[in-house]
């Protein structure tokens, strides 16, 4: 292509909107435009990085043996209703009626749309395994939309199920799918990790999360690095630091002391000159439309997943103020377990042998020492407590870390959750109606590009690999004028499309630091430069990754540039 024909509208600002790398690169460099909140136009360069990042996903999920379909972007609410979804998905999911107003939506996912056509086609065992793929765009009503293409209402997904008889089948569908993500990450240059994730609203046994390391993520992963454990931080396991100073010895009994005015963990720790660790902290939760009382230790969070599990009802919420001071007598920073009674006490794991700990009365300001699990009330065990970094890893004893990450994909061993209400049945070899077992795995396209983006950049642009770059060579003629130096970049051009290069010629009458500037800026990785050394028969093949330039003979360039893609 000729850069003078395109439409490739780079800005030499950082935009005042974008706070995220991989936002205001793709701003400045004239791939995306945005029409409105987490909604893109992707201009040209954007869509040809899509389409080669859709091209290496459709290689790799074919060669898995997944089949490619299409579904429908618009459903009727019936097959929502009919899991139970229609409900679980609350405002993300788009909603309208139409002219004879039936309920409708855009869909965000397809399982239910999947387990519906199956339903209807999927007779005999002698029919599965199937696995289905499409690339498909789905549609979330963000809360807040932000970070360019990494928190969107609209965007393009991968999204692939699959039907086993048994469990076995459903293990080995999902291992292939891991392993094909590895590879499609690997080719797109997007260096991942894998962790162990919570299924969420897909529901399900398994799970797992791809994800970038990236300070615009918004999720947490513990990660160690001595043996690799990795989890998603809301599931993460650890053993917790050892409490900052020692428990108080001796077989006391809970002590009440004043404590006016003294409401939150870090105010008490202060006004008792004890650290965090020796206090219990008490949270008032409702589930399934009863209270519970949840201890962890001061200086530890509760985990909203890990909790969930164990109250058996992922929807728990906070108690009100009216709530808490009904079921305890007292308002929220002077509750403890002391004397409860009637509420369900579950305590985290890292209290347990602990004595004499800190506590609220159940009275307003004023608190309880000399507190002690199991003696002076008992509790449920649980680890309930999200991982703080610097907690010991379970596996190897190495200290965790912490880090933000973006998701890029996620499988899920889904069971029998749709198949089974929705009555998906086929025969077995016997003659008898079972119900197959189904996975669902997502990639989200346009979060590849944001993640190598935001992996691989520096400040005079996007550093793509050749794989998923929008063009993998720019041929610039220095000075347009020099006819010569016109000519040979010209020839070069074509020799390098001829060799089945992905090749741009920079003919655009601009001086070569603007020339250079936008080829920086828009991440391609070899640039061809035509100029002055071209009376020695020279000219200059630069790496946009390394910025390392070396001279090759004119005529060698085509093939110098085809030896450096690896080909
Ligand atoms: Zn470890």
């Amino acid at each position: 292509m000729l850069w003078s024909k395109l439409f490739i509208p780079t800005l030499r600002e950082v935009p005042a909107e974008a706070e995220v790398a991989s936002h205001q690169l793709l701003l400045r460099a004239g791939y995306i435009r945005q029409l409105s909140a987490g909604i893109y136009t992707f201009l040209y360069l954007a869509q040809r990085s899509l389409k080669k990042i859709q091209t290496i996903v459709r290689q790799e999920m074919d060669a898995m043996g997944a089949q490619e379909i299409s579904c429908p972007a618009l459903n009727p609410a019936e097959v929502w209703q009919e899991s139970g979804r229609w409900d679980v998905m609350g405002d993300n999911l788009f909603r309208f009626k139409d002219r004879f107003g039936r309920d409708m939506c855009l869909a965000m996912t397809h399982e239910e749309v999947i387990t519906v056509t199956a339903r209807g086609e999927l007779r005999s065992y002698k029919q599965l395994p199937q696995v289905w793929y499409q690339l498909q765009t789905k549609f979330r009503d963000e809360p807040r939309p932000k970070s360019g293409l990494l928190r969107v209402r609209e965007f393009m997904m991968k999204d692939s199920y699959s039907f086993d008889m048994d469990q076995a089948g459903l293990d080995a569908v999902y291992d292939k799918h891991y392993k094909t993500y590895c590879r499609i990450f690997d080719r797109c240059g997007l260096e991942y990790t894998a962790v162990d994730a919570h299924s969420g609203a897909m529901g399900g046994s398994q799970s797992h999360e791809f994800m970038v390391a990236s300070d615009a993520g918004e999720d947490f992963v513990a990660r160690c690095p001595g043996c690799g454990y990795s989890a998603n931080l809301e599931k993460a396991i650890s053993i917790p630091a050892a409490p900052a100073a020692d428990d108080p010895a001796g077989d006391l009994t809970p002590e009440e002391f004043p404590t006016p005015g003294q409401k939150t963990i870090a105010e008490l720790a202060a006004f008792t000159g004890l650290p965090e660790t020796s206090q219990m902290k008490s949270l008032v939760v409702v589930a399934d439309g009863k209270p519970a009382l949840i201890l962890v230790r001061g200086d530890h969070q509760l985990s909203e997943t890990k909790a969930g599990a164990i109250l058996n009802d992922p929807e728990f919420r906070p108690a009100r103020p009216d709530e808490i001071r009904q079921w305890f007598g007292a308002d929220a920073g002077s509750l403890g377990p002391v004397a409860v009674k009637d509420v369900p006490i579950f305590a985290d794991r890292a209290l347990v042998g602990r004595r004499n700990m800190i506590a609220g009365a159940n009275k307003n300001d004023a608190h309880l020492r000399h507190v002690t699990l199991g003696e002076d009330f008992q509790a449920e065990l649980h680890d309930v407590r999200q991982v703080v970094a610097g907690d010991a890893c379970t596996r190897c004893g190495a200290k965790l870390e912490v880090i933000k990450c973006v998701e890029i994909a996620h499988i899920f061993k889904l069971g029998y959750k749709y198949s089974e209400p929705m009555g998906l049945r086929v025969l077995n070899a016997e003659g008898k109606e079972v119900t197959p077992i189904m996975g669902s795995y997502g990639i989200g396209i346009g979060r590849i590009l944001s993640g190598v983006i935001e992996l691989h950049h520096d400040k005079d642009g996007m550093i793509l690999p050749p794989s998923i770059a929008p063009f993998e060579v720019v041929v610039t003629p220095a000075n347009n004028a020099d006819a010569a130096q016109m000519d040979t970049a010209r020839a070069i051009y074509e020799e390098c499309l001829g060799l089945g290069i992905d090749a741009l010629l920079d003919d655009r009458d601009e001086r070569p630091g603007v020339k250079f500037k936008d080829a920086d800026l828009i991440g391609v990785p070899f640039r061809v430069v035509v100029g002055k050394k071209l009376a020695q028969g020279l000219v200059e093949l630069v790496e946009r990754k390394t910025r390392t330039a070396a001279d090759v003979a004119s005529a060698e360039a085509p093939r110098a540039v085809l030896a450096r893609l690896g080909r």
